[in-house]
């Protein structure tokens, strides 16, 4: 029988590039249901998967911000059971704190740390019925440490963090597993999806010089950084599914393979201030180019 796989967000990024590899498995293990936003966009879906899959994906309306949108995907899915729910739907923003709307920060809430939590409610119920299930989430490295000028995006990414390892005390008593997969820069549509202040925005002018010079460099550092240190989705997927494979998953994997040092630094050293300069000093005296 096979697995059926619900995931969220497979327009672009990991979220496609996951779909594609479960929908066109050589032993067809999965049913995929890839589900988006905007159905308009599944065209880059389809040209991946290339039409050999014919009984291994399904393609599914879903907005994470909408209950009702999430139910009604879940009603779709004919197997009427979900065995590996994927959480991977998210959008970043970046700027100074001082001139993010409520309205944009709200939204970075809704869909990144509500969004995620109401699709795992939705699903829970039934996953708890069958006494077995996976619950996998994309997480950040930006969950587990602060970037500056990302303040409401690590505040959504660290609140994951806490709902998920809540719910993976409880639900081992239910043979549910909860996964993170902690991601460094992936290279997909992140960087143009997020929401970002440009340096020639007309908010900016309001800001002090100061900010704005660190706000310069910021983007440098974050631009070289995903130049030269991205990973590409495939890489990603490949610990999704170890994590998938494995018999009694992690809670918390890297994709890097080990535990970064900043995160590291951040937790063998917990009164904070070490994190803090070494994070200032690698994004903030780098020379100007
Ligand atoms: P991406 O922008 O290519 O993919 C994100 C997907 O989420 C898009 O398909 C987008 O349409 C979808 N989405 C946004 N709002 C939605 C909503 N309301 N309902 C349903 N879908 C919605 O970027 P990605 O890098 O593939 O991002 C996937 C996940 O990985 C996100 O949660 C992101 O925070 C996380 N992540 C990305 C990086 C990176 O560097 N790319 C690093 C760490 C974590």
């Amino acid at each position: 029988d096979k697995k059926v796989v619900l995931i969220t967000g497979c327009s672009s990024g990991i979220g496609l590039s996951l779909a594609v590899r479960l929908a066109s498995d050589p032993n067809k293990k999965f049913k995929v249901y890839a589900t988006m936003r905007n159905l308009a966009k599944k065209e880059r879906l389809l040209e991946c998967v290339k039409g050999l899959h014919k009984d291994t994906l399904d393609i599914l309306q879903m907005d994470v911000t909408s209950r009702q949108s999430i139910l009604d995907a879940r009603d779709r899915v004919v197997e009427n059971r979900v065995d590996i729910l994927v959480c991977n739907a998210g959008v970043g923003l970046m700027g100074p704190l001082e001139v993010q709307s409520l309205d944009s920060m709200r939204q970075i809430l809704e869909v990144n740390l509500l969004g995620t939590i109401q699709t795992i409610q939705a699903f829970l119920p039934d996953m708890k019925a069958q006494g077995k299930g996976r619950v996998l989430v994309t997480g950040s490295t930006g969950g587990l440490h602060g970037l500056p000028f990302n303040e409401v995006y690590c505040a959504s990414k660290f609140a994951i963090e806490g709902a998920c390892e809540s719910l993976a005390v409880l639900l081992q008593h239910f043979n549910i597993h909860v996964s993170l997969i902690e991601c460094g820069p992936v290279n997909t549509d992140f960087l143009v999806n997020l929401q970002k202040t440009e340096l020639g925005d007309e908010s900016l002018q309001l800001v002090d010089t100061h900010t704005l010079s660190l706000y310069e460099k910021y983007l440098q550092h974050c631009g070289s950084v995903f130049q030269n240190a991205a990973q590409d989705t495939e890489d990603i997927v490949k610990v999704f599914l170890d994590a998938i494979q494995s018999p009694s998953p992690a809670f918390r994997y890297f994709t890097s393979g080990v535990m970064p040092p900043l995160t590291k630094l951040k937790i063998t050293e917990p009164d904070g201030s070490r994190y803090i300069s070494a994070m200032s000093k690698i994004i903030f005296s780098a020379e100007e180019q």
